[in-house]
């Protein structure tokens, strides 16, 4: 039974396996241009951010109704369960899918299809964060939160993802403070590709409670200090940082430094079907790799259920922590 955890980090679209794509495909008449799961697998195997995102808006085309959606986050949320996962805070992209002429509604009420059962299939507590594309326009984000108007009962927060240079958070200034009227909790990707600049940014700027990634922060140890300080946390991605050449190796991660310093460290998958593994994966990576101590380890499964949005289930927190602390690591494990 592996680590028990939270994973904050996931972008449900990056969950897309290629059976579940292909299977979609055919449901809906979609040519993909693969000739069957494998080669699809093989295209998987990209190099940089931009083959990535091709291929991430490429595959979207396959998600067109409520019980695609659904059927997408209930495969996530069962593979999520096997890897340890209790409690996944969920990003969704809608504006990839607006402009697909795919309706706010149906993402939305499809997901939660899967999120509203999830406790019961799967043991896994939920909650949905939807995130504004940052290479789209401030006029852009502010159409989609108010296209979520209406469910914003299933929605517990906004991001801000998608390629980051040249995309500081002060463009989405606007649109955070119209969230934050709206009782949305407030996350963004920041450092990752970024300068630290954008970090401070976005908890100056945009109010985050959470950085995702947030990496680069060691840059700046004036940052780093108030970060430490604050208690912000940050939902690292190690396989993914490595696949998209955050880092050279996992190897080079700067996880352990981090921890040392003090910094409240999270480990999640990111894009779990393209990045090379799921959140339990990611912790025996660097487990392994990084040579991380079961004491660290437990240290990062707690920081995960303490950076989560779990203020109006505090019992439920606390049986999580619990949990952890129970935890009896196998012989097999890190
Ligand atoms: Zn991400």
């Amino acid at each position: 039974m592996p680590l028990p955890k939270a994973e904050l980090h996931l972008h449900i679209e990056g969950t897309l396996e290629p059976e579940l794509a292909f299977a979609l495909a055919a449901r809906n008449g979609v040519e993909l241009p693969y000739a069957d799961t494998e080669a699809l697998r093989e295209a998987y195997r990209f190099e940089d951010l931009q083959s990535f995102l091709n291929l991430y808006y490429e595959l979207m085309a396959v998600l067109r109704t409520e019980q695609d959606f659904a059927d997408l986050a209930d495969a996530y949320l069962a593979r999520a369960a096997a890897q340890g996962v209790r409690h996944a805070e969920i990003f969704f992209d809608p504006q990839a899918h607006l402009a697909r002429g795919v309706a706010m509604g149906t993402v939305v009420e499809g997901l939660w299809r899967a999120l509203g059962r999830s406790e019961e299939r799967h043991g896994v507590s939920t909650r949905l964060i939807m995130c504004f594309l940052r290479d789209e326009s401030a006029e852009s984000a502010l159409a989609t939160l108010e296209a979520a108007r209406p469910y914003l009962d299933r929605i517990t927060g906004v991001g801000l993802d998608s390629a980051e240079v040249g995309h500081p958070p002060v463009k989405f200034r606007e649109v955070y403070d119209a969230a934050a009227a709206l009782g949305l909790r407030r996350v963004a990707h920041a450092g990752e590709e970024g300068p630290p600049e954008y970090v401070t940014e976005a908890l100056d700027v945009l109010g985050v409670e959470r950085v995702d990634h947030g990496l680069r922060c060691m840059e700046d140890p004036a940052l780093v200090e108030r970060l430490v300080r604050d208690r912000v946390p940050l939902t690292l991605c190690p396989l993914s940082n490595v696949r998209l050449r955050a880092v050279d190796t996992l190897a080079d991660h700067p996880l352990p430094a981090m921890l040392d310093a003090g910094l409240l460290c999270t480990v999640n998958s990111d894009d779990p079907a393209y990045f090379g593994g799921y959140a339990d994966d990611n912790f025996a990576a660097v487990g392994t790799v990084l040579g991380l101590s079961r004491d660290r380890l437990r240290e990062l499964a707690r920081n995960s259920f303490l950076a989560s949005f779990l203020e109006d289930d505090e019992d439920r927190r606390a049986r999580y922590l619990a949990e952890v602390d129970a935890y009896e690591f196998g012989d097999t494990v890190a």
